[in-house]
């Protein structure tokens, strides 16, 4: 089933176009990456999906809900979940408050006609956490301040954030950048299990092409703010007009 569809979906910054007439389609449990050199509009894109900007043009269709003008409120609560490249970490929080902040406001969307029964949305609240942070491997990390995580772990708190939404559709923008080769492994692998355990949607944004290539089931290719191939990893792979205008020709 096809979960996500762009149609003719653009958006200008005065004279640039920065996203151009793109048209994506994301389908149910699929893992799709939108590779393309700094500036392409990889950025813009999940903006414009998550509502953080509004189109210039076009529409975004998730299931049978038009998602353009709303506001990324809205299209949080119907399942749509994105982890941050800035940092949307309370610092001196513990690991377990940040992702129950997150949780909270994910049960206030859920509970507002139970509001009375507050004991309940509260277990719910902690078993979202317990579920988030079990899933990035934070649980043994929840009463740390998490101004002390380090890199990695900070970055996995993010996308704890993220999931205590519970999300079918997660964006993931640039999320190993920075990360050491071992955070960068613990983060591939963390994106796989989102996929193949909890049956999630996940559309990434990535820089390092053997996870690329080895995560996904589906490359888009952006340059300058037009799609100009997709396909499969193979596809992508052996796709002439990719080699010349992105990979250089590389062996990939
Ligand atoms: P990517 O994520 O692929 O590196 P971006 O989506 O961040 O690319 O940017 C695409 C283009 O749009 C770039 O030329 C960038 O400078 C421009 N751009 C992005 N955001 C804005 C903005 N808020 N105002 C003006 N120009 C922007
Ligand atoms: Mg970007």
């Amino acid at each position: 089933m096809t979960l996500l569809q762009t149609r003719n979906l653009t958006k200008s910054f005065g004279g640039l176009v920065a996203v151009d007439t793109v048209e994506i389609e994301v389908e149910e449990n699929e893992l799709v990456s939108v590779i393309g050199p700094n500036g392409a509009g990889k950025s813009t894109l999940i903006n414009l999906i998550t509502g953080m900007l509004t189109p210039t043009d076009g529409d975004v269709l998730y299931r049978d809900t038009n998602l353009a003008g709303k506001d990324p409120y809205e299209i949080t609560q119907l399942g749509i979940g994105r982890s941050f490249q800035t940092a949307s970490i309370f610092p001196e929080l513990t690991v377990q408050d940040n992702v129950d902040v997150a949780s909270f406001a994910a049960e206030q969307g859920s509970f507002t006609v139970n509001f009375l029964r507050r004991r309940d949305r509260y277990d719910s609240v902690r078993q979202r956490t317990a579920d988030a942070l079990e899933l990035v491997d934070l649980e043994d990390e929840a009463d740390v301040p998490a101004a002390s995580l380090p890199y990695g772990d900070k970055r996995r708190l993010e996308v704890a954030i993220g999931l205590a939404t519970d999300p079918d559709l997660l964006f993931m923008d640039e999320p190993t950048a920075g990360m050491s080769p071992a955070e960068t492994e613990m983060t591939t692998n963390l994106i796989e299990r989102m996929q193949t355990e909890r049956g999630m949607t996940i559309v990434l944004v990535e820089h390092d092409m053997d996870i690329v290539f080895d995560v996904s089931d589906k490359i888009l290719v952006l340059h300058r703010g037009e799609i100009i191939a997709d396909g499969t990893p193979d596809e992508i792979r052996n796709d002439e007009t990719v080699r010349s205008a992105y990979l250089g020709g590389e062996e990939i």
